[in-house]
């Protein structure tokens, strides 16, 4: 086996250990415990030293970091951001519906979903439970049902004779409810679904109070196509820059400067939650991280200004602010916004810019839009093209069609955020939002060895 189809293999182990965001944030921990990473509690002090590595998570968010030699005012943050959530469908609070004698379960569609590829597939549910206890705070525990617990049959051709020609309209209310069950026998007032999801969590059915659950497929991943060329897999948006970021990390040497991974949930629907690109978390940490407390801090100033408002009496030197220190250290910062990127379809390939086609296989994307949908610019393109170059891994182009609207993702949300120089780029894909799509498997250690690059810089 190459180098090449091993790190595609880990692709897949990584995804089928994370069927949801909380999962993969999980998933991702339990990755950086192995590698030596320190679990951290944000209400409590970081107790790691300069060059050694922690994270913590918050939901389907994980932020991982490696502390420089250097504090960050004098080196900076070397930045990966990508996301763990992926489009899928999600039980309602209530969702069990007999209907024309079965026992459905209403969903909602979470993110862009595609909604037909989730007809007829064995699905299994997954997320996690929250539990009573003696306190109003309750017990969170994940979940995993991986066996075909239901379905969401398509109609026959018979009944639906135009499918073919007119295209498939589906209502999210009316036809995306899984069939799960016949009706229950007669005096069995349990909820079925109560006792399935008590069973999954060990516990009394007493004990369930609510839960956040989505329908998963239940087909493994796996490398597919003649020579294994490919992986066939759900969530590789955006699992796979998940894993590739968190490779890198893992991977990465400490350097001068200080590396963070941030894989933020709820991508798929705008961002702005506690644990999203557009949420205070990522920035907060920043900020603590730049008043140099692992490094000795608060900082002494070594460049002086000529106002000093702070001084350091002992030391006669001016002590640096929080928000000059984080504005020093944003000042040498980089970062890179990693997010699947589109590949030319063979059958739909005038949906490309011509110019423009990335092909699977072909190496990383650098994507871009004017109109800052994908925050790269001509500087921030040089950057990773460079690294690229010098990772002698091939870079390939994206930009929409002129007439065609253009797709976003974290990259203008948290480097707008944070004002640090940003680029957008991601391995190349199709099927992008089905419950099941496809990249190449050489590209995945082609990203890993970019990103690792990057860290060192
Ligand atoms: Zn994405």
């Amino acid at each position: 086996m190459t180098a090449s189809t091993a790190t595609a293999l880990d692709l897949v182990r990584y995804i089928d250990a994370s069927p949801t965001p909380w999962h993969c944030a999980r998933t991702s921990a339990d990755r950086l415990l192995a590698a030596g990473f320190t679990a951290l509690d944000e209400s409590a002090p970081f107790a790691i030293a300069p060059g050694e590595g922690g994270f913590y998570l918050r939901d389907g968010l994980v932020v991982a970091f490696r502390l420089g030699t250097r504090p960050p005012v004098e080196s900076g943050f070397r930045l990966l951001g990508a996301h763990t959530d992926s489009p899928n469908l999600r039980l309602k609070p209530q969702p069990e519906v007999v209907k024309a004698g079965f026992r459905t379960l209403g969903v909602e569609v979470y993110g862009g979903a595609l909604y037909y590829t989730w007809l007829d597939r064995d699905l299994g549910l997954a997320g996690r439970v929250f539990l009573k206890t003696e306190t109003p705070f309750p017990e969170s525990r994940l979940i995993h049902l991986a066996r075909p617990l239901c379905r969401i049959p398509s109609l026959a051709i018979h009944l639906n004779r135009e499918v073919n020609t007119d295209g498939l309209k589906l209502n999210a209310q009316q036809h995306l409810a899984p069939m799960f069950a016949m009706p229950a026998a007669k005096g069995d007032e349990t909820s079925a679904l109560k006792r399935l999801l008590a069973d999954a969590a060990e516990v009394e059915p007493e004990r369930l109070i609510s839960w956040d659950l989505a329908l998963v497929d239940t087909q493994p991943s796996t490398l597919g196509g003649l020579d294994d060329a490919f992986v066939f897999a759900p969530r590789l948006d955006n699992q796979a820059s998940c894993h590739a970021a968190l490779s890198a990390l893992i991977a990465a040497p400490a350097s001068e400067a200080t590396q963070v991974v941030a894989l933020y949930d709820h991508e798929e629907v705008g961002s702005l939650t506690t644990a999203g690109a557009d949420g205070p978390l990522v920035e907060l940490l920043l900020k603590r991280l730049a008043l140099g407390t692992p490094w000795g801090g608060p900082l002494l100033d070594t460049a002086p200004a000529r106002h000093a408002p702070l001084l350091d009496t002992a030391r006669h030197a001016p002590l640096l602010s929080e928000s000059e220190a984080f504005q020093r250290a944003i000042a040498k910062s980089w970062h890179i916004s990693a997010d699947m990127a589109h590949a030319v379809h063979p059958n739909f390939e005038d949906r490309h810019e011509p110019q423009h086609k990335p092909v699977l296989n072909g190496g990383p994307v650098i994507k871009s839009n004017s109109n800052q949908r994908y925050a790269t610019n001509g500087e921030t393109a040089a950057l990773f093209e460079s690294l690229c170059l010098a990772a002698e891994v091939p870079v390939q182009k994206f930009v929409t069609r002129t007439d065609l609207a253009c797709g976003t993702t974290i990259g203008p949300i948290a480097g707008g955020k944070l004002g640090v120089r940003t680029v957008d780029v991601g391995n190349p894909m199709l099927s992008m939002h089905s419950a099941r799509e496809q990249c190449g498997a050489h590209d995945v250690s082609r990203m890993i060895s970019v990103m690792t690059r990057f860290l060192g810089v």
